[in-house]
């Protein structure tokens, strides 16, 4: 079985491959010239699926779309949806405009999480949706430089230090991302399996 990724970004192509691999499902890259939908939902899960369902009708095939970012509890959930659009410039602008927003927040409020949903639409047009969160605390100044976007604010306790500070292999494995896709696999190993009993496994 196939599904194509609603996003041209290889790392999560490569990441999503080799968790479904294991089920038998292939995750295939969008077509360059797919539209790019806009991205107007108010929550993750929403945004997931505009995309998902956008690389579905464009493709006919089942699809898979992810959409992630940073809540943060001081400041009612943002930048949340709207994360990698919380400010002009680069990641390093928006960890130093996130901090501006926050300079007046106690080291006891600075609770935060990242959350990541993923939905994919399957062939008969069922559709899945998973949610994974990673929580963490947002640092005063920044720490490390490994990842990306708000890693380096994003302290996390069990390990003492932020996710700009953890090797890749560790937060690939902890991360919101890793939690929605471990849900998500849950979900269509019963799928799968249920399919193959009832003989009913062309649905997806
Ligand atoms: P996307 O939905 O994966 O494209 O992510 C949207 C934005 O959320 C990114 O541009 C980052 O600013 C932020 N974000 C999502 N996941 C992470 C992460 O694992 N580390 C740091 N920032 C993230």
């Amino acid at each position: 079985m196939q599904f194509v990724l609603a996003s041209h970004n290889q790392k999560k192509l490569e990441e999503l491959s080799a968790i479904l691999g294991t089920l038998g499902i292939e995750v295939v890259p969008l077509p360059e010239d797919a539209p790019e939908p806009e991205e107007s939902g108010q929550t993750f899960e929403e945004n997931a699926r505009i995309k998902a369902l956008s690389a579905q009708v464009f493709t006919g095939m089942p699809a898979i779309a992810d959409d992630s970012g940073l809540a943060v509890d001081a400041l009612s959930g943002a930048p949340g949806v709207y994360s990698a659009r919380y400010c002009e410039g680069t990641d390093h602008d928006r960890n130093l405009f996130l901090l501006q927003n926050m300079e007046h927040v106690d080291e006891c409020e600075r609770q935060a999480r990242f959350v990541c949903a993923i939905c994919c639409v399957l062939g008969d047009g069922q559709e899945i949706t998973v949610r994974g969160e990673c929580e963490g605390e947002i640092l005063t100044e920044l720490h490390g430089t490994e990842g990306f976007g708000y890693d380096p604010l994003f302290y996390v306790r069990e390990y003492d230090c932020t996710f700009g500070e953890l090797p890749a292999a560790v937060k690939n494995r902890i991360s919101h991302r890793a939690h929605a896709l471990e849900k998500l696999a849950a979900v269509l190993r019963k799928k799968l399996k249920f399919g193959q009993e009832t003989g009913e496994q062309k649905t997806c």
